[in-house]
């Protein structure tokens, strides 16, 4: 198979779980040893594979619509929908949670639930909106049920969309939000503790690793060390935005 209709097939999320089988399915238009699952021939007419863009050529409006009908891993047959992210396409400051809750799958947003709340003060913090120079994502875009944590195998498959917001955005920093987002961010189990504190890069953009709001939510303590985070990212900005002046 050419790496073309690869990427195509991953687009549609129906790469790598098709399986090799012996006996050829006559009216796919693809190679006569490919077989869907169940769940994938309900979800997508094989005839459009090949016709639509892979993830990284797609542009907003696909984006969106591509994560909202996403069958990529099994969360698709849970959620009530997927959520791609939320507020300015042209953002210089982009923050990475986790997965949506179950405020964010009923909404079709990120963070809006208390998580969110806090999220947003944060922001006000460092002089920032929701919105405003600023775009929201996850690294999944599919609520996993009873907000167990992501599995990488999820992560692997949602990821392409996540970079592809970072392409189209073209942020100048990145806040990560948690050890999840981080460790996988970053391909690291190294602690969040010792994540923070440092500007690394991810896709070539300076990226500053904090703790989840949620998690600052049952740890209020570490609130003071969040600041010392976000002050780290404000002041990254600042030197960020000074080196590019004329
Ligand atoms: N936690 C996250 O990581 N993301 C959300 O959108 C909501 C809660």
């Amino acid at each position: 198979m050419s790496l073309d209709r690869e990427d195509r097939l991953k687009a549609l999320g129906l790469w790598p779980i098709w399986r090799l089988r012996a006996a050829p399915v006559a009216e796919v238009d693809m190679p006569a040893d490919v077989v869907l699952s169940p769940m994938q021939q309900t979800a997508s007419p094989l005839g459009q594979a090949a016709s639509l863009p892979s993830v990284a050529e797609l542009d907003w409006d696909g984006l969106g619509l591509a994560v909202r009908a996403c069958t990529r891993c099994d969360l698709a047959k849970s959620r009530t929908q997927g959520v791609p992210g939320v507020g300015d396409p042209e953002a210089e400051w982009l923050f990475i949670g986790e997965a949506p809750g179950a405020d964010e799958d009923r909404l079709g947003e990120p963070f809006v639930g208390q998580a969110g709340k806090l999220l947003d003060a944060m922001m006000a913090g460092i002089g920032l909106q929701r919105g405003r120079n600023v775009y929201v994502a996850n690294i999944l875009k599919s609520r996993p049920p009873g907000n167990r944590d992501p599995r990488p195998d999820e992560m692997e498959a949602c990821l392409p969309y996540l970079e592809r917001q970072i392409d189209l955005i073209k942020p100048k920093l990145i806040v990560v939000l948690g050890r999840i987002a981080a460790q996988a961010l970053l391909v690291s189990d190294t602690a969040i503790g010792k994540l923070r504190g440092h500007v690394h890069q991810y896709r070539g953009v300076p990226m500053v690793v904090t703790y989840h709001p949620a998690y600052l939510l049952r740890n209020p303590a570490d609130k003071a060390k969040t600041w010392e985070d976000l002050v780290l990212a404000r002041q990254t900005m600042q030197s960020l935005k000074t080196r590019a002046a004329p």
